[in-house]
């Protein structure tokens, strides 16, 4: 775990570590991406310190959704541009690098050819009978973080096997 102390984020929210700071509320500070994908990259994150979004409230996550809607457009139109990505990852699994609970709010432009974000995972086919068997899992599973503590971002051990896609949903599903 890596302590609050040490978090890169919570140091920019004290002013120990300066940054581009574009957007202040109660609850919610943005400023740029210092290696941004495009102009006007910026990150938004709760002044409070989580990990990932599994250990906000609804309240907490909806506040800072509201400041990313918001400094969103503002990046998005600051920098003139005609699109805006938002992406955000949680847990080791998904590639979180700073166990900060951030949002990434990427403005885009038409002469990027642009990708979607979805485009950086491959398609994978699956048949309806895996549709089905998926749709039914997703209806059942509660909320919250993942039974596996692979999901922390922070720890440095392989995902946990018995969680691995191919083997939690069997070989109907061809990577
Ligand atoms: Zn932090």
């Amino acid at each position: 775990m890596v302590s609050q102390q040490e978090c890169l984020f919570c140091k920019i929210i004290k002013g120990e570590v300066p940054a581009k700071k574009v957007y202040e509320d109660d609850v919610t500070l943005a400023f740029l991406d210092i290696n941004p994908r495009n102009p006007g990259h910026t990150l938004i994150i709760p002044k409070k310190h989580f990990e990932t979004i599994m250990e906000m409230d609804e309240k907490e996550a909806t506040r800072l959704f509201e400041s990313v809607k918001k400094v969103g457009e503002m990046a998005m139109n600051g920098v003139q541009a005609q699109g805006l990505s938002i992406a955000q990852s949680n847990g080791q699994a998904a590639g979180q690098v700073v166990a900060h609970v951030h949002f990434h709010a990427i403005p885009r432009f038409m002469n990027e050819a642009p990708p979607g974000l979805e485009s950086i995972l491959a398609s994978k086919r699956l048949d309806e009978k895996s549709l089905d068997k998926i749709a039914e899992a997703i209806k059942g599973a509660p909320t919250g973080a993942p039974a596996s503590e692979a999901a922390a971002p922070s720890e440095e051990k392989k995902p946990s096997k018995e969680l691995s896609f191919e083997e939690e949903f069997g070989d109907e599903f061809k990577l």
